[in-house]
Formats: C-alpha cells, structure tokens, sequence
C-alpha cells in the first residue's frame, strides 16, 4: 500500500502453505452479530457452505441459539456433509468473553446476553450423548469476533507468513486482533486487544465504553456520520446536506444506492428514506459526499484518518509487528483515508520498528468473520 514500507519479508514457520490448506480437515464456522446470524462449513478459507439469517429484534439467548443449531445443520445440508465429518466448530461473537471458560459476558450490541455459557450450551446440544452413539464430543471454541478475524488473517488472509501481526478493524466499531509469536494475546481474562478503545485525545468526548477520547469515539463509521449530523445540526452542513437529499431523492426514485462490500450494515446507509426533511447522514454517505468534493465531508474523513494514523503509531511502538492488516467497511474508503493515516505514521514512528512493519488491506473481505471462526478449531487443536 505505501511504497515506503520496506518488501515482504521471507515467510517464517507457523503459518500455512497452500498444500497443507488442501489437506485440512472441514469445520463449522459461526459468526454470530447484531446484524446477521452466519453459519458456514469451511476448508481453510474456502466456504463450502454458506447460511445467512438477519439477527433480527429478538436477541434472547433462549431464541437466537436455537437458530443457531438450524442454521448450522442447514450448512451441513447444504454442503451435503454431517456432523461426524467435522472437526470442530469455532464460533465467533462479539466480545466482551473469555474463550476460556466459553462465556459471553454482556455485548452491548446483543441485548439479553449476560453471563452466557455458549461453550457449555454448544457442547451440550452436540454431545454424543444425544445422539445415542459412541463418537467423541465435538469440539467447540468461543472467540471475539475481533480477534477471529484477526486469527483467519494471520492463516489464510493477508498475514500469511508472519509470526507478529495486527489486526484491526474499522466499521461500525474499532476492534482488534494480536498475534505476538504466533499467538493470539487474550490477557488476563481474555478482553486484551480492544484498540479501538484506546486513547487518542485525553481531551475527547466520551466513548460508549466509558473511557475519553477513544479510537473508536474518533474514527469509526459511528463517530464519522455523529460529527456530520453534529456539524449539520450547528448549521455548518448546508452543503453536506443538500448532497445527502440528492443522494436520498435517488434513492426513493428506486436506484440502488451503491454499497461497499463489507459491513453494509451500520457504516452504509440506514434506515427507510422517508422523512426528506432531514436525512440522517451516514458514514457511506459522508464518504460520497467527501468523493465528490465536499470541503466539511473532507474534513471530517481527514479528522478521522489522522486519528487512526494515531492508532497505528501506538501499536507499531507497542507490537512492533511485520504487519499491521486493517479490515471493516471504513477501511474501503481508500486513498482519502489511507493517504492521512499513513502520513502520520511515516512522521511520527520510530525509524527500526517503522522499517519492519507493513501496512495491509484485509484479504478475505466479507467472510473474515466466518473464515476466522473455522479458523480457532485450526488454531485451538493445532491442525
Ligand atoms: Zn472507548
């Protein structure tokens, strides 16, 4: 990405060869989010299968579990396979947990979760015991969504071939994924790793998690479209929201608005467009806005970008890693944002860890959380 940074190094041992991806065994993947339910059965990065359902209102464990088990066998189904051909099922969830013990702690993003032992719930429902047979107990792992990403980066995505790599991810949220030495670094009880929350502006307001001046309050698609709204609000917008009125008129005359890739949900466009009266800006929209040239949605993308230029400089001082891999919607911005970011880093860092590190786009784009679920069954049993 930036011609500054140094070739990629030769591959150290620990990550996997093409070859040996053929030879792996097929797992269940399942990334459970606030937006969407996916289940998939997996080779590696490859989907075999592939089952998605909208997380819809209801969040109760007692409910979206269930669903769960459904769509799981509908995956089987659909890639004409059964459980006793699986190795393993990794299941991928928002954070805060601790993949030790299998419990999901409260995300504030699934409304009725509190203390849930999603391990001990998954084991249960897929014990052999059930089944009235002898096979062994299927084998389940609960990781942040976060740091699965990060995990499906470092086998099968952009960092491939390195042993200390960090991943982070911007879209609605800022999460983050460490790998030192070929591990994935879960701290004390398993929340280490959260950089989006770190501070940027000890001065800024404050973050949903409680802290001043986060990463995350200062660069995510949420605080992009709250400081056009905010601006808009103060009547600095006038420009920005004409552009987003247009944006919206092209919308109810039936054009699909075109939306990035990943995380359409939360960093695109939200919500029905009825009220023309005042539209709610969205990231994508600020985005679009900025393309076209916009000086207040420029701003807003530059604040932003220089705030994650912050972020980066923190954790190559920190890590000291080969390669820092960044995924989510707000990443897809391109140039805007990355030509900031990446000024920052080349002024600020010191010069040896700067040399080392390499600054990457995330490889497997949409299916980073499925392929980085199936990806803790490799990781956990050492396949
Ligand atoms: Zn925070």
């Amino acid at each position: 990405m930036s011609e500054e940074t140094p070739a990629m190094r030769a591959p150290l041992a620990g990550a996997l060869t093409n070859n040996e991806t053929q030879n792996l065994p097929v797992v269940i993947g399942v990334d459970l989010g606030g937006t969407q339910i996916r289940a998939a059965v997996l080779r590696g990065a490859e989907l075999i299968s592939r089952v998605a359902q909208l997380t819809g209102e209801d969040t109760a464990p007692e409910h979206l579990i269930p669903r769960i088990f459904n769509a799981i066998q509908q995956a089987l189904d659909e890639a004409r396979t059964t459980l006793e051909q699986v190795a393993g099922i990794g299941i991928a969830t928002p954070g805060p947990l601790d993949h030790r013990t299998g419990i999901v702690y409260a995300p504030p993003n699934m409304p009725g979760w509190d203390r849930v032992p999603l391990r001990d719930i998954f084991e249960q429902h897929f014990s052999p015991a059930n089944k009235g047979g002898d096979a062994a107990q299927l084998r389940i792992f609960v990781e942040n969504d976060a740091h699965a990403a990060g995990l499906g980066e470092y086998l099968f995505g952009a960092g491939r071939g390195c042993s200390n790599m960090v991943y982070l991810t911007i879209s609605t949220g800022i999460g983050g994924g460490v790998i030192v030495d070929g591990k994935i670094v879960e701290g004390a009880n398993g929340t280490a790793g959260e950089l989006g929350h770190m501070t940027i502006d000890r001065h800024g307001g404050r973050c949903r998690c409680g802290n001043y001046g986060c990463l995350e309050y200062l660069a995510s698609g949420t605080a992009i479209a709250r400081y056009a709204n905010e601006a808009i609000a103060a009547g600095q917008g006038v420009e920005l929201l004409e552009f987003a009125r247009a944006l919206q008129q092209h919308v109810q005359e039936g054009n699909e608005l075109e939306l990035p890739a990943h995380e359409a949900a939360g960093v695109g466009y939200e919500g029905s467009p009825g009220n023309l009266e005042a539209p709610r800006i969205t990231a994508h929209m600020v985005s679009q806005a900025a393309q076209a040239g916009i000086p207040l949605a420029r701003a807003i993308i530059t604040n932003a970008a220089e705030a994650i230029g912050v972020g980066l400089v923190n954790v190559i001082h920190i890590f000291n890693p080969q390669v820092i891999v960044l995924g989510g919607g707000v990443t897809q911005m391109g140039t805007m944002l990355m030509e900031p970011a990446l000024r920052i880093v080349q002024e600020r860092t010191m010069k040896v860890p700067l040399d080392a590190v390499r600054i990457v786009l995330a490889e497997l784009g949409r299916n980073a959380g499925l392929v980085g679920a199936g990806a803790l069954v490799y990781y956990y049993m050492q396949m």
